[in-house]
């Protein structure tokens, strides 16, 4: 075989295009990892400081019922410890701060309570219902996806709190505004993580764990197992020509021209849209692609001396829906060694964010970090704010989300491979879609894919 002929090429070292390289790699195709970036693991981004310590700019929390990350992190012997759920969490709302033991539904007055509860478990009730392989045939789905989330949550919440209570989540886990985002897809993407209870917990929920050496450790375990040859950073591919498709693919760098039998894209949605491919996609995939924008996240982190809220009987964790950070939690190493807070600014106050200048940043911050954990909280020893909005290879964060009617019009070509070309990447899974685990079960699948069609020929 020449030098440049592959089986496969994938195209993007996030968790998607590893775990397909890998699982191809493992069943004997020769393979070939493109990334853009000069390090493996996408938009999950561990950077180790030279005081030894280190913060996650992307992901980092496993969750409950994410057996294909486990896996890997035990393949590779990397521990997983749990997030604090001792003490309390605080409540910051219109102005008063409160602490409360509940792990899901904060000290709302009561009326609050019993209308989020009750629009809570109404949401999940349809969301049961969801048809995960392909929403567009869930029942009354153009309805639903043409029904925006914000629309439905003002008809069936009767109270201010309990509106504010259910949009807090949702911003949270797209960083999208729920006014863009349809109710089919809130409901899938719920049923896709289980449910919108696990997706917004930490006890038995998304953010359960935490690994040992940050969200990309596992990535790099794989990078090294693939070996330097197989992964190419610093390569972004410029352009696709599939044209023979009866023989093979070609895909081009700056660097070099490669050829291949099968290609898997693994790259955030919107991303794909840099690339040439020659003949042109079809207008409906590059239509589906310029509908999932991705979303608008700022992440801060918070390190102090040593995790000091646990001795005030805290657990880390502050739930804000009127605050800039609707959400910090505590990921202080397993030693707790040194303490650390990490905290998210998600949709329009991430944008309103991107008007202020440093300073004013850090001056929110810093007043929301001392009036979530007292005075101390102010004064972190180091204070890190960062965003992937602007990164040319994510283009946003945390994950792609389709804009209302999408799904119903467009949703069968997420998956649908085009000639020699199959798509991975988180946002085409249906098993927690936009997390980690999402990206990986959507690399398995594209690689099961590429075998499946190999092994014909
Ligand atoms: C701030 C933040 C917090 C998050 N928190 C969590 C969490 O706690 N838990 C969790 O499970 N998930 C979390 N997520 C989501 C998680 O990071 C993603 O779902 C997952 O990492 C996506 O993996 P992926 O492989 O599909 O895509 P990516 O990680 O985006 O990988 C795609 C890769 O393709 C590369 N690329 C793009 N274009 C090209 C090109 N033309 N040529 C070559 N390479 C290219 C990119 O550089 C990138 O490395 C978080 C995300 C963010 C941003």
């Amino acid at each position: 075989m020449p030098t440049n002929t592959y089986d496969c090429i994938i195209v993007g070292a996030g968790y998607a295009g590893l775990s397909a390289a890998k699982a191809l790699s493992e069943n004997g195709k020769s393979i070939l990892v493109l990334e853009a970036r000069d390090r493996v693991g996408g938009r999950a981004w561990t950077k180790h400081l030279d005081d030894g310590t280190y913060e996650d700019y992307g992901a980092m929390f496993l969750g409950v019922q994410q057996p294909n990350m486990y896996k890997l992190a035990s393949e590779y012997d990397i521990r997983t410890y749990d997030v604090p759920l001792q003490g309390k969490s605080v409540f910051r709302y219109k102005g008063q701060t409160k602490k409360y033991s509940s792990d899901l539904l904060p000290p709302l007055p009561i009326w609050g309570l019993i209308d989020a509860g009750r629009v809570l478990k109404t949401f999940e009730n349809m969301s049961a219902k969801v048809n995960l392989e392909e929403p567009w045939k869930t029942e009354n789905a153009k309805k639903l996806d043409h029904q925006t989330l914000a629309e439905w949550v003002r008809l069936k919440s009767w109270t201010r709190s309990g509106k504010d209570i259910m949009r807090l989540p949702f911003e949270l886990i797209w960083g999208a505004d729920i006014s863009q985002v349809s109710m089919l897809h809130a409901l899938w993407y719920c049923k896709a993580g289980v449910s919108l209870t696990v997706l917004s917990t930490n006890d038995q929920g998304a953010q359960m764990q935490l690994m040992v050496g940050g969200g990309q450790a596992v990535a790099n375990c794989i990078q090294k197992q693939l070996g330097s040859g197989a992964v190419h950073l610093e390569e972004p591919v410029t352009a696709v020509d599939h044209q023979d498709e009866d023989e093979h693919v070609v895909v081009k760098t700056a660097k070099g021209v490669y050829t291949a039998n099968r290609v898997i894209f693994a790259t955030p949605p919107p991303i794909i849209l840099k690339v040439d491919f020659t003949p042109p996609l079809p207008t409906q995939k590059v239509k589906l692609l310029e509908s999932m924008p991705m979303g608008k996240y700022w992440k801060i982190m918070a390190t102090y001396s040593k995790p000091f809220w646990r001795e005030m009987g805290l657990r880390g964790e502050v739930v804000s829906p009127d605050g800039y950070i609707g959400l910090m939690n505590d990921v202080s190493p397993i030693d707790g060694e040194y303490g650390m807070v990490i905290g998210f600014i998600a949709a329009s106050k991430a944008l309103a964010f991107l008007e202020m200048t440093q300073q004013q940043r850090e001056k929110i911050v810093l007043q929301e970090l001392g009036s979530g954990f007292g005075s101390e909280g102010g004064k972190p020893t180091r204070l890190s704010i960062h965003s992937m909005m602007n990164e040319k290879w994510s283009g946003g964060c945390p994950v792609g989300v389709p804009l209302p009617g999408t799904w119903t019009s467009l949703g069968e070509w997420v998956r649908k491979p085009i000639g020699r070309v199959h798509w991975a990447g988180t946002e085409t899974s249906t098993s927690w879609s936009g997390y980690m685990e999402g990206a990986v079960c959507s690399g398995l699948r594209a690689a099961a894919e590429v075998m499946a069609v190999m092994g014909k020929k």
